[in-house]
């Protein structure tokens, strides 16, 4: 059996302790309630303290126990299938555009928090590659995202097979494009981090706290209720994306949960990566079959995958991600993976997050389709800008649309797993 629990993850083992949290026992008044201790509630909270407004975050669990301390730590500028034309053709030239920059900027934004406030995070701004697994992917992927964001004015270059092959320390790929902006982070570090910087700005964190119901109050304000206290708030934003529950009527049908794999090797030789990824970028490729991997502050790679099938999970997963790696990485000889762990990535239908007003006065944003630590922190200070008062939601940077749950969900969850057998069907015509 492998782990559920946040411990098991190599993050945990490195990142440094928590601030100390309390639960929310009896009532509290704030200004903004903020349900959900992951980057997004977490930074939503930072910058509204920052700007003086009174706020609380509640989260069933403890900080980061959700995705934001389970993922693979990429900081990727980059939707995973969303390119600036496609939020163009969706939201509308201006929105669209306005939506591309938010995503343009927002490793920037993960990046500047870290120094700003000094977090902790093993932080390595050392840029993000996507490698082409064929030809056809070069032109379709690689060619076209590179020009597009090159467009918007990122930091972005197009690498040949050879300058792939030398960035990488692998010959398994066609060509490839970077966006310098990017890197990676300890992710549970960083939720961390930014909790510790929220809570020092007068923010308030509770932890253990599931919020249970949100209830109208005669004012017009809103009360979140915990097992054993509520917060009374103007303005509530709910940031449980991927781990929301039934607190609100229909959100968590709004994403399919895929479950996935994470897990670190042993830390490699001082000769081992002076050939591979010498330059230490994270990276994804472009496989629907996503194979991808960084290392860590003491030279783990950290990688992954999903499996169709459960049985036997530990070892096959053991044995399925090492061989993908020796086919990347033959130099890698014998892989040895010393930490194992697993998380739920939100997956939308359209691969588009959506932001809406679930009431007047409650807001969400929720699918970020697995490239959630850059967007999701960078939704924060989008999300503090309307809860302040300071901007309406429809002016956000992401456009607001109805709650569209998505039907036999349940259905939907079972099948998703199946997806995978299609992609690597996908991946392997390429080739
Ligand atoms: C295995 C894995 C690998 C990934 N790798 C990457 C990557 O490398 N790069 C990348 O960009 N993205 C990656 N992602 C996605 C990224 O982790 C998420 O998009 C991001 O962390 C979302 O942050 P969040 O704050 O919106 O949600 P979360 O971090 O999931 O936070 C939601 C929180 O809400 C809490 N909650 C739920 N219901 C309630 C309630 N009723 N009351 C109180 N609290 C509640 C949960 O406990 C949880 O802590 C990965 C995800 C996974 C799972």
């Amino acid at each position: 059996m492998i782990s559920t629990d946040l411990s098991a993850s190599f993050w945990a083992a490195a990142a440094p302790a928590p601030p100390p949290t309390d639960r929310l026992e009896g009532g509290k008044d704030v200004d903004v309630a903020i349900v959900g201790g992951g980057f997004s509630g977490l930074s939503t909270a930072l910058h509204l303290a920052e700007s003086g407004v009174a706020c609380a975050v509640v989260e069933a669990g403890e900080i980061g126990s959700g995705a934001s301390g389970r993922n693979n730590g990429q900081v990727i500028p980059t939707m995973s299938r969303a390119d600036p034309s496609a939020m163009v053709a969706k939201f509308g030239q201006e929105r669209g555009q306005r939506f591309a920059g938010l995503v343009r900027d927002s490793a920037q934004t993960v990046f500047d928090l870290v120094r700003r406030h000094d977090i902790d995070c093993a932080a390595e701004q050392s840029g993000w590659i996507q490698p082409a697994h064929t030809p056809g992917r070069v032109a379709k992927v690689a060619e076209r995202r590179f020009k597009e964001w090159q467009a918007l004015g990122a930091p972005v270059a197009l690498l040949d097979r050879q300058q792939t092959a030398s960035l990488l320390g692998s010959d398994a790929y066609c060509g490839a494009w970077l966006n310098r902006s990017g890197g990676h982070i300890n992710p549970l570090a960083f939720a961390r981090g930014l909790a510790r910087a929220a809570t020092g700005k007068g923010a308030a964190v509770f932890t253990r706290s599931p919020a249970r119901s949100i209830e109208r109050l005669p004012d017009g304000g809103w009360q979140v209720r915990t097992p054993a206290g509520a917060l009374r708030a103007g303005r509530v934003v709910i940031a449980t994306n991927a781990y929301s529950d039934d607190l609100w009527p229909g959100l968590k049908r709004e994403v399919v949960p895929v479950f996935s794999f994470q897990m670190a090797t042993q830390p490699l030789s001082d000769n081992l990566r002076k050939s591979l990824l010498p330059g230490r970028q994270a990276m994804s490729d472009t496989r629907g079959d996503l194979h991808f991997c960084r290392y860590t502050h003491d030279h783990r790679l950290v990688t992954g995958a999903p499996l169709l099938w459960r049985g036997d999970l530990d070892r096959r997963l053991r044995a399925h991600v090492a061989a993908r790696l020796q086919r990347l990485f033959p130099q890698l000889g014998t892989i040895t993976f010393d930490h194992l762990w697993c998380g739920y990535v939100g997956m939308t239908a359209d691969y588009f997050p959506r932001l809406h007003e679930l009431a007047p006065g409650i807001a969400t944003w929720i699918g970020c389709n697995g490239r959630g630590v850059a967007l999701a922190t960078a939704m924060g200070p989008e999300l503090a800008r309307w809860a302040a008062g300071h901007a309406r939601l429809d002016e956000l940077a992401l456009p607001v649309t109805p709650l569209q749950p998505i039907p036999a969900h349940a259905l939907a969850r079972r099948l998703a797993r199946f997806m995978l057998w299609m992609y690597r069907r996908r991946d392997a015509r390429e080739v």
